[in-house]
């Protein structure tokens, strides 16, 4: 086993990892940019260093600084964490260059599936089915009209090295179609500098229904249930929860089953994500992320494994030492995420944390570096909190979701709680009956 893992990130997931470490009484190094000093996973690490300034681009991004700090405090492993370089497949395999074990999956296996043309074209190979589409790219203007005709209308244009619902454009004929065409490819080269686009045909009301799998080295792998992720705004997450009140236990079995055998044919080791659209009982792959997710903790709750720990168990190169006649599902969990935003307009809110009171009691976890007195810095992403309630069904859950949220305090800045306050009180959400279109329909009403 390591003895010293540096953690690549920040905020509350820097925190998660270090949290798995302590436990298995490895060290710890913390990155950090100027404007994170007094970041509790900082204040909390073994050890931390300084990378660079505030700008993620000179700091959280910046390999080489990233590098010598494991080196110069002989860290043996590297946890990426997620966002930042956790799916840059060159970074990766620098990592291992160094002779430091890089926790997750081969840089081959993150290089494949981080391009989303040959990602659905290995997916498709290893047996899962994708959403009806373009064979690949869709260089000119003349080949989105032919390959719109021939899937028929809606459609998505998407950007091939996308990420975070950015590139996306819906046409819903000819003429939409070539402005979404342009726009796409725009926004694409602004946000990935690469304007290649794909194809998809638009689904009406589909859930995003995601599948957690782990992956040793031995070939053993299991898939712990599905994740819910389908109340989206700006096709981002805002509300996940585990299991998904759409599924029968038929047809997780059945897409477990499909995902596992995906993940053994495609020789993937780690955690990872397969993420599929579900609609009128059928799942479409859409993407594969290999790293840990925002929302891995409802799968925790309802599995009760740690996956920090397994990642790291993994990449240390021990076996699963389960199968999956031992994966137990208990109850249901539900995540919220907590942004520091205004809940109607969605502005940024940085600043200074006034007060701050996070709740508790049985079956609440809350995943968050904020304290009293914590200054919010302004160079990064908005997400400053996750409540998880875990509970015996999903009714106790949504109470409990409630109870906790009308429990917490944070003052001095602009939060989404109060969103997620009146998300857990609506009768569609209280009735589980929303597809990936629901939630951007609700606020845009509100
Ligand atoms: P990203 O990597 O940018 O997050 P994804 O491919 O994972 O992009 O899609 C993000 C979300 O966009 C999905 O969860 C879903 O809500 C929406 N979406 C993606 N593809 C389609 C599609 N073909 N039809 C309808 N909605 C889609």
């Amino acid at each position: 086993m390591f003895e010293k893992v540096l953690i690549a990130n920040r905020g509350e997931i820097a925190l998660r990892i270090h949290r798995a470490c302590r436990e298995m009484g490895i060290r710890t190094v913390a990155v950090h940019s100027t404007a994170d000093n007094d970041a509790m996973h900082v204040r909390l690490a073994d050890e931390s260093v300084c990378i660079g300034p505030p700008p993620a681009r000179e700091s959280y991004l910046n390999k080489a600084a990233i590098l010598s700090a494991a080196t110069i405090t002989g860290a043996d492993a590297i946890h990426p964490g997620y966002g930042f370089l956790s799916e840059n497949a060159d970074f990766a395999q620098m990592v291992e260059e160094h002779a430091i074990v890089f926790i997750g999956p081969t840089a081959d296996h993150i290089r494949m599936m981080g391009d989303k043309i040959t990602a659905k074209q290995a997916a498709a190979s290893a047996g899962l089915p994708c959403v009806p589409g373009s064979d690949g790219a869709v260089e000119t203007e003349e080949d989105a009209l032919e390959t719109a005709r021939a899937i028929g209308y809606p459609v998505l244009i998407k950007a091939t090295a996308g990420g975070g619902g950015k590139g996306m454009k819906v046409a819903r004929d000819e003429s939409e179609l070539k402005e979404a065409w342009r726009l796409a490819r725009s926004e694409a080269k602004a946000s990935f500098g690469n304007a290649e686009v794909y194809m998809e045909k638009y689904l009406q009301r589909p859930r995003h229904i995601e599948m957690q799998i782990l992956a040793d080295n031995e070939g053993n792998v299991v898939h712990l249930g599905e994740r819910d992720c389908s109340l989206q705004r700006r096709h981002q997450k805002v509300l996940e929860e585990a299991p998904s009140p759409a599924l029968t236990p038929e047809l997780r079995t059945h897409i477990g089953e499909v995902a596992r055998e995906a993940i053994h044919r495609l020789g993937y080791r780690n955690a990872g994500t397969l993420e599929f659209l579900f609609e009128d009982g059928r799942f479409y792959f859409i993407e594969m992320n290999t790293r840990l997710q925002v929302e891995h903790p409802v799968t925790e709750a309802i599995t009760g494994i740690d996956l920090v720990r397994e990642q790291i168990r993994i990449a240390a190169g021990e076996p699963l030492g389960y199968t999956q006649a031992d994966i137990r599902f208990e109850g249901h969990a539900i995540e919220c995420r907590i942004n520091a935003e205004d809940s109607q307009t969605f502005v940024p809110s940085p600043g200074r944390v006034e007060g701050y009171h996070a709740p508790g009691g049985l079956g609440v976890r809350v995943d968050s570096g904020l304290y009293s007195g914590y200054r919010i810095p302004p160079h990064y992403d908005s997400m400053i909190a996750k409540l998880i309630v875990h509970a015996n069904t999903r009714n106790e859950a949504l109470m409990r979701l409630r109870r906790a949220l009308d429990e917490y305090v944070i003052d001095g800045i602009k939060t989404t709680l109060p969103l997620h306050g009146r998300l857990v009180r609506d009768t569609d959400v209280i009735a589980g009956d929303y597809d990936v279109h629901w939630l951007q329909k609700f606020v845009d009403g509100m």
